[in-house]
Protein backbone atom coordinates (compact mmCIF):
# COMPACT_ATOMS: atom_id res chain seq x y z
CA UNK A 1 0.00 0.00 0.00
CA UNK A 2 1.57 3.51 -1.04
CA UNK A 3 0.66 6.43 0.88
CA UNK A 4 1.16 9.83 -0.37
CA UNK A 5 0.33 13.24 1.77
CA UNK A 6 -1.14 15.74 -1.18
CA UNK A 7 -0.72 19.19 0.13
CA UNK A 8 -3.40 21.60 -0.43
CA UNK A 9 -4.75 25.37 0.72
CA UNK A 10 -2.04 26.66 2.70
CA UNK A 11 -1.27 23.85 5.71
CA UNK A 12 -3.79 21.01 4.80
CA UNK A 13 -2.73 17.53 3.80
CA UNK A 14 -4.91 14.68 1.15
CA UNK A 15 -3.80 11.53 1.64
CA UNK A 16 -3.96 9.33 -1.20
CA UNK A 17 -3.81 5.69 -1.33
CA UNK A 18 -3.13 3.03 -3.44
CA UNK A 19 -2.57 -0.46 -4.92
CA UNK A 20 -0.60 0.72 -8.04
CA UNK A 21 -3.91 0.58 -10.02
CA UNK A 22 -6.93 2.02 -7.45
CA UNK A 23 -7.25 4.48 -5.36
CA UNK A 24 -8.79 5.75 -1.66
CA UNK A 25 -8.31 9.69 -1.24
CA UNK A 26 -9.47 11.03 2.23
CA UNK A 27 -10.73 14.35 2.90
CA UNK A 28 -10.50 16.01 -0.99
CA UNK A 29 -11.19 19.85 0.47
CA UNK A 30 -9.92 20.21 -3.20
CA UNK A 31 -10.12 17.95 -6.26
CA UNK A 32 -7.33 19.82 -8.39
CA UNK A 33 -4.69 18.17 -6.53
CA UNK A 34 -6.08 14.63 -6.41
CA UNK A 35 -6.92 14.42 -10.35
CA UNK A 36 -3.52 15.19 -10.60
CA UNK A 37 -1.94 12.45 -8.33
CA UNK A 38 -4.61 10.35 -10.15
CA UNK A 39 -3.16 11.08 -13.80
CA UNK A 40 0.35 11.40 -12.79
CA UNK A 41 -0.04 7.77 -11.08
CA UNK A 42 -2.50 6.81 -13.78
CA UNK A 43 -4.93 5.29 -10.78
CA UNK A 44 -8.49 5.13 -10.64
CA UNK A 45 -10.34 6.68 -7.91
CA UNK A 46 -12.56 3.83 -5.80
CA UNK A 47 -13.92 5.50 -2.72
CA UNK A 48 -13.45 9.09 -0.99
CA UNK A 49 -13.58 8.62 2.62
CA UNK A 50 -14.57 12.04 5.36
CA UNK A 51 -13.90 12.43 8.48
CA UNK A 52 -15.94 15.49 9.27
CA UNK A 53 -17.64 18.01 7.41
CA UNK A 54 -15.36 21.11 7.08
CA UNK A 55 -14.83 23.03 3.89
CA UNK A 56 -11.60 21.99 3.48
CA UNK A 57 -12.23 18.14 4.04
CA UNK A 58 -15.29 17.63 1.70
CA UNK A 59 -14.98 20.63 -0.90
CA UNK A 60 -13.62 18.37 -3.71
CA UNK A 61 -16.16 15.55 -2.87
CA UNK A 62 -19.00 16.31 -5.67
CA UNK A 63 -16.04 16.78 -7.98
CA UNK A 64 -14.33 13.79 -7.96
CA UNK A 65 -17.42 11.68 -7.68
CA UNK A 66 -18.63 13.13 -11.06
CA UNK A 67 -15.08 12.79 -12.76
CA UNK A 68 -14.14 9.18 -10.91
CA UNK A 69 -17.63 7.70 -9.51
CA UNK A 70 -15.82 7.09 -6.95
CA UNK A 71 -17.92 5.50 -3.45
CA UNK A 72 -17.91 8.15 -0.91
CA UNK A 73 -17.96 7.23 2.81
CA UNK A 74 -18.81 9.52 5.70
CA UNK A 75 -19.50 9.99 9.90
CA UNK A 76 -22.93 8.86 9.78
CA UNK A 77 -23.97 12.15 12.20
CA UNK A 78 -22.69 14.86 9.04
CA UNK A 79 -24.02 16.43 6.64
CA UNK A 80 -21.52 15.46 3.66
CA UNK A 81 -22.21 15.98 0.22
CA UNK A 82 -24.83 13.24 -0.43
CA UNK A 83 -24.77 10.24 -1.64
CA UNK A 84 -22.90 9.05 1.17
CA UNK A 85 -22.58 5.77 3.27
CA UNK A 86 -22.67 6.75 6.67
CA UNK A 87 -19.73 5.39 8.60
CA UNK A 88 -19.87 4.83 12.78
CA UNK A 89 -17.90 3.37 15.46
CA UNK A 90 -17.47 -0.39 15.01
CA UNK A 91 -18.19 -0.34 11.19
CA UNK A 92 -15.68 -2.06 8.95
CA UNK A 93 -15.02 -1.29 5.50
CA UNK A 94 -13.10 -3.63 2.91
CA UNK A 95 -11.40 -1.34 0.55
CA UNK A 96 -8.47 -1.97 -1.82
CA UNK A 97 -7.41 -5.14 0.13
CA UNK A 98 -7.33 -3.20 3.31
CA UNK A 99 -9.75 -3.73 6.68
CA UNK A 100 -10.78 -0.05 7.64
CA UNK A 101 -12.37 -0.14 11.04
CA UNK A 102 -14.63 3.26 11.64
CA UNK A 103 -14.00 5.11 15.11
CA UNK A 104 -16.00 8.19 16.44
CA UNK A 105 -13.95 10.75 17.74
CA UNK A 106 -16.13 13.60 17.99
CA UNK A 107 -15.05 16.78 19.82
CA UNK A 108 -13.63 18.88 16.56
CA UNK A 109 -17.15 17.89 15.26
CA UNK A 110 -19.88 16.40 17.05
CA UNK A 111 -19.76 13.46 14.42
CA UNK A 112 -16.05 13.29 13.60
CA UNK A 113 -14.80 10.03 12.95
CA UNK A 114 -11.27 8.11 12.18
CA UNK A 115 -10.19 5.49 9.54
CA UNK A 116 -7.99 3.02 11.11
CA UNK A 117 -6.23 0.52 9.13
CA UNK A 118 -4.60 -1.84 11.15
CA UNK A 119 -3.15 -4.56 8.28
CA UNK A 120 -0.98 -2.02 6.43
CA UNK A 121 2.13 -3.28 5.28
CA UNK A 122 4.38 -0.97 6.55
CA UNK A 123 2.67 -0.72 10.25
CA UNK A 124 -0.78 0.06 10.88
CA UNK A 125 -2.12 3.40 9.50
CA UNK A 126 -4.92 6.42 10.94
CA UNK A 127 -6.87 9.00 9.23
CA UNK A 128 -7.65 11.23 11.82
CA UNK A 129 -8.83 14.37 10.19
CA UNK A 130 -8.11 17.38 12.83
CA UNK A 131 -8.67 15.38 15.69
CA UNK A 132 -5.18 14.55 16.82
CA UNK A 133 -2.26 16.33 15.02
CA UNK A 134 1.56 15.48 15.24
CA UNK A 135 1.89 17.22 19.18
CA UNK A 136 -1.05 18.91 19.24
CA UNK A 137 -5.07 18.27 18.32
CA UNK A 138 -7.55 20.25 16.96
CA UNK A 139 -9.83 22.97 18.17
CA UNK A 140 -12.70 22.25 20.59
CA UNK A 141 -15.67 23.54 18.04
CA UNK A 142 -19.22 21.58 18.27
CA UNK A 143 -18.12 18.70 20.91
CA UNK A 144 -16.70 19.23 24.69
CA UNK A 145 -13.58 18.41 26.32
CA UNK A 146 -14.96 15.44 27.82
CA UNK A 147 -15.67 14.11 24.64
CA UNK A 148 -12.61 15.39 22.80
CA UNK A 149 -10.36 13.62 25.48
CA UNK A 150 -12.17 10.73 25.29
CA UNK A 151 -11.35 10.91 21.65
CA UNK A 152 -7.73 11.56 22.10
CA UNK A 153 -7.30 8.30 24.53
CA UNK A 154 -9.49 6.41 22.17
CA UNK A 155 -6.33 6.95 19.61
CA UNK A 156 -3.88 6.75 22.33
CA UNK A 157 -4.71 2.96 22.85
CA UNK A 158 -4.25 2.00 19.01
CA UNK A 159 -0.54 0.43 18.66
CA UNK A 160 2.01 2.68 18.85
CA UNK A 161 3.78 1.99 15.64
CA UNK A 162 0.45 3.57 14.00
CA UNK A 163 1.31 6.09 11.40
CA UNK A 164 -0.69 8.84 12.07
CA UNK A 165 -1.95 10.68 9.40
CA UNK A 166 -2.99 14.13 10.10
CA UNK A 167 -5.11 16.64 7.81
CA UNK A 168 -2.59 19.51 8.28
CA UNK A 169 0.95 20.39 8.58
CA UNK A 170 1.00 22.36 12.29
CA UNK A 171 3.77 19.74 13.90
CA UNK A 172 6.25 23.26 14.10
CA UNK A 173 4.31 25.40 15.78
CA UNK A 174 3.02 22.67 17.72
CA UNK A 175 5.63 21.71 18.94
CA UNK A 176 6.48 25.36 20.19
CA UNK A 177 3.60 24.94 22.85
CA UNK A 178 4.59 21.54 23.82
CA UNK A 179 7.94 22.85 24.65
CA UNK A 180 6.05 25.76 26.56
CA UNK A 181 4.76 22.97 28.75
CA UNK A 182 7.49 20.85 28.93
CA UNK A 183 10.39 22.49 28.97
CA UNK A 184 12.32 19.60 30.29
CA UNK A 185 11.23 17.10 28.02
CA UNK A 186 14.09 16.43 25.78
CA UNK A 187 11.81 14.20 23.22
CA UNK A 188 10.31 16.83 22.61
CA UNK A 189 13.58 18.85 21.88
CA UNK A 190 15.33 16.58 19.59
CA UNK A 191 11.76 15.53 17.32
CA UNK A 192 11.31 19.85 17.09
CA UNK A 193 15.48 19.51 15.52
CA UNK A 194 14.32 16.73 13.46
CA UNK A 195 11.04 18.55 12.04
CA UNK A 196 13.16 21.32 11.90
CA UNK A 197 15.55 19.74 9.08
CA UNK A 198 12.15 17.97 7.32
CA UNK A 199 10.22 21.13 6.52
CA UNK A 200 13.74 23.01 5.48
CA UNK A 201 13.30 20.48 3.04
CA UNK A 202 9.85 21.45 2.11
CA UNK A 203 8.87 18.01 2.88
CA UNK A 204 5.81 16.64 5.25
CA UNK A 205 6.39 15.83 8.57
CA UNK A 206 3.63 13.27 8.40
CA UNK A 207 3.01 10.60 9.28
CA UNK A 208 3.76 10.83 12.74
CA UNK A 209 3.91 7.69 14.65
CA UNK A 210 1.86 6.94 17.93
CA UNK A 211 4.28 5.95 20.22
CA UNK A 212 6.21 9.42 19.61
CA UNK A 213 3.07 11.06 20.37
CA UNK A 214 2.62 9.52 23.69
CA UNK A 215 6.03 10.73 24.78
CA UNK A 216 5.55 14.42 22.93
CA UNK A 217 2.03 15.70 22.40
CA UNK A 218 0.62 17.34 26.04
CA UNK A 219 -3.16 16.84 24.88
CA UNK A 220 -2.04 12.87 25.01
CA UNK A 221 0.08 13.66 28.26
CA UNK A 222 -2.88 15.18 30.54
CA UNK A 223 -2.39 12.33 33.26
CA UNK A 224 1.84 13.45 33.30
CA UNK A 225 2.96 15.58 36.77
CA UNK A 226 4.57 17.59 34.45
CA UNK A 227 1.79 18.75 32.26
CA UNK A 228 -0.38 19.02 35.33
CA UNK A 229 1.60 21.11 36.88
CA UNK A 230 2.22 23.27 33.94
CA UNK A 231 -1.86 23.72 33.86
CA UNK A 232 -2.13 24.46 36.96
CA UNK A 233 0.45 27.23 36.98
CA UNK A 234 -2.13 28.98 34.63
CA UNK A 235 -5.33 27.25 35.88
CA UNK A 236 -4.94 26.45 39.38
CA UNK A 237 -8.82 24.68 39.63
CA UNK A 238 -7.28 21.94 36.80
CA UNK A 239 -7.32 18.89 39.06
CA UNK A 240 -8.56 16.15 36.95
CA UNK A 241 -7.77 15.18 33.10
CA UNK A 242 -10.87 16.54 31.73
CA UNK A 243 -9.94 19.90 33.63
CA UNK A 244 -6.44 19.57 32.58
CA UNK A 245 -7.02 19.48 28.96
CA UNK A 246 -9.12 22.27 28.67
CA UNK A 247 -6.86 24.13 30.73
CA UNK A 248 -4.21 23.05 27.73
CA UNK A 249 -6.49 23.62 24.94
CA UNK A 250 -7.43 26.87 26.04
CA UNK A 251 -3.55 28.04 26.51
CA UNK A 252 -2.85 26.72 23.04
CA UNK A 253 -5.82 28.74 21.60
CA UNK A 254 -4.37 31.94 23.34
CA UNK A 255 -0.53 30.69 22.53
CA UNK A 256 1.44 32.77 20.30
ZN1 LIG B 1 -11.86 20.71 10.67
FE1 LIG C 1 -9.22 21.03 8.70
Amino acid sequence: MKLIPLPAFSDNYLWLWHDGQSAVVVDPGDAGPVREALLQHQLSLVAILVTHHHADHVGGVADLRAATGATVYGPAGEAIPEPCHPCQQGDVLHLLGQSVHVMDVPGHTAGHVAYWLPDAAGGPVLFCGDTLFSAGCGRVFEGTPAQMLASLDALARLPGETRICCAHEYTLSNLKFAHAVEPDNREIEKYTSECKTIRARNEPTLPARLERERAINPFLRVREPSVVAAAQRLYPKAHDPVAVFAALRQWKNDFR
